[in-house]
């Protein structure tokens, strides 16, 4: 088992990526706290892993609404695990795909708080757990529009190009020691987003959150311990070792 008694976190954990990681990362023997704004959706998930005989706990928070929230999970983490190994910040929105001269203040701010603000404050309130851990990994979700902005994607790539730039900056000021910060890019995947994204797309021609998984769980075990700073391309990664 790659994640044996590991305590892990990830964000949006109640469908798509998120869920996929949660079920893959506690089917390799891992603890995984569910973090996500739907609490139907987190017991979902947490039914599929305790069915699969995994060990999950549900942390229902609003990443838009609820940031001043975590210091008090954060606490609530401490007393419960000691620590924390893997952070997965994977939840996410897309805003709307529209000309930037159209875009919606509210809809901006609000893109940015859940994709770049969230994952700022989980990161910097963890830090403490994290740093108890012997090896600590953070794993933050890209896209491919974070490396270059694409028309109509409006603040969803602003925000993914911010996300990485920021893990670049947490990566430099740990780079030899202690916590490693990487991203992943899943590129096209099944889910509720990419319908969203692309309304008219076959989801069955497009790889399965499940596949994808597999980079995160590379991300988050001892095989990578020597990967800090890096963007991962899932299509690429996982071409290259699983095929
Ligand atoms: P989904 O829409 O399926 O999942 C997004 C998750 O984020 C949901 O579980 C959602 O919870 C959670 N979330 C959204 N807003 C909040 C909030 N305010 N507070 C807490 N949780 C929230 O999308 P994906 O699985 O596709 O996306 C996962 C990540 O992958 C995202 O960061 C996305 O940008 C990235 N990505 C996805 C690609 C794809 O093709 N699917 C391609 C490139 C990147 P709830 O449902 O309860 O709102």
């Amino acid at each position: 088992m790659l994640l044996k008694d590991k305590i892990t976190l990830v964000t949006g954990a109640g469908s798509g990526i998120g869920r996929a990681v949660a079920n893959l990362f506690a089917s390799e023997g891992a603890w995984v706290i569910l973090l996500g704004r739907t609490q139907a959706k987190l017991e979902e998930t947490s039914d599929q892993i305790n069915a699969a005989g995994g060990r999950a706990v549900i942390a229902p928070l609003d990443l838009e609404n609820g940031l001043d929230r975590i210091p008090e999970l954060a606490r609530a983490l401490h007393e419960r695990f000691g620590h924390l190994d893997v952070l997965v910040n994977n939840a996410g929105i897309l805003g709307t795909l529209t000309p930037l001269e159209n875009y919606e203040s509210i809809l901006w701010e609000q893109v940015f708080r859940i994709n770049v603000t969230a994952p700022f404050f989980l990161t910097r309130e963890l830090m403490p757990l994290l740093k108890k851990s012997p090896e600590a990994s953070v794993i933050n979700c890209s896209s491919s529009v974070a490396f270059k902005g694409r028309a109509f994607w409006g603040a969803y790539a602003a925000t993914k190009a911010a996300l990485v730039n920021m893990t670049e900056t947490w990566a430099g000021e740990f780079s030899k020691r202690g916590v490693r910060f990487n991203t992943v890019n899943p590129g096209a995947t099944a889910t509720a987003m990419r319908a969203q994204a692309y309304p008219g797309e076959d989801p069955a021609t497009l790889p399965a959150p499940q596949q994808v998984a597999r980079v995160f769980l590379y991300l988050a075990s001892h095989f990578s311990t020597d990967v800090r700073g890096q963007h991962l391309n899932a299509r690429d990664w996982l071409t290259w070792h699983l095929q």
